[in-house]
């Protein structure tokens, strides 16, 4: 990982809403990008948008090959809801010595078999936006990002016992184990909370801990 620049072009397969999401934010990121979808219409509709966009079907290997996908070092697979293009695709990048391969997965036994043909990385969409959900449906939180290790970055209103008192008072590191880490006022940039933060009713609040904590954390309530 660590030979590859950062700023790397990175190729892009299939420009379905995952792809054309993560092939413009690329884009936008100033990164270059080669596109590549087997629809026409996809390919033209994106065209303005990102650098390079050809039409191409990325299960033939000779045709990745003449476009160049083997000088690439880092290749996104956004091919989902075809198990067996996507499998083929990983397999064709892999072969073609492409050393940083991101692949998206419907399933785990996809994303299994991505991993044992040689996917770097492989991405749950749909599972990772359901999981994140169930911590939002609440109401309790605003954004809720969980690391592998049960350890969740959140954004959330300030519970009612910690407002108005700077962050020693409140105890939000003893009493609950979490760790108030930026703090919004309305119309101010987010500032790092220090232990003299005062913590106002319309403040936004963005803590860290195991996400069991912070659950018990935000559901002191309003
Ligand atoms: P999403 O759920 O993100 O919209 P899809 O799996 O439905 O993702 O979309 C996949 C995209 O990949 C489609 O635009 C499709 O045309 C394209 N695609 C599928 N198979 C190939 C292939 N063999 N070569 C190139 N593009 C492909």
């Amino acid at each position: 990982v660590d030979r590859i620049k950062h700023d790397a072009p990175v190729l892009v397969i299939g420009l379905g809403r995952f792809g054309a999401a993560t092939a413009g934010e690329l884009d936008r990121l100033g990164r270059e990008v080669l596109a590549i979808d087997e629809n026409e219409g996809l390919v033209q509709k994106w065209s303005e948008r990102v650098t390079h966009t050809v039409q191409a079907d990325a299960k033939n290997i000779e045709a990745l090959r003449q476009i160049g996908a083997g000088e690439f070092q880092i290749a996104v697979v956004a091919v989902g809801s075809s198990i067996e293009a996507s499998v083929l695709i990983t397999a064709n990048l892999v072969d073609l010595r492409v050393p940083q391969i991101w692949a998206k997965a419907i399933s785990r036994s996809h994303g299994k078999i991505l991993e044992r043909i040689g996917a770097n990385h492989v991405i749950y969409p749909e599972a990772e936006a359901g999981e994140r959900v169930a911590h939002l449906v609440s109401g309790r939180m605003l954004d809720f990002i969980e690391f592998d290790d049960d350890f969740a970055l959140v954004k959330m209103y300030p519970p009612k016992p910690i407002r108005g008192l700077n962050l020693t008072e409140s105890g939000v590191r003893t009493k609950y184990h979490v760790t108030v880490v930026g703090v919004k006022s309305p119309g101010k940039p987010f500032t790092y909370a220090t232990e003299s933060t005062v913590v106002s009713n319309h403040d936004l609040i963005i803590v860290s801990g195991k996400s069991s904590d912070i659950e018990t954390f935000a559901a002191l309530g309003n």
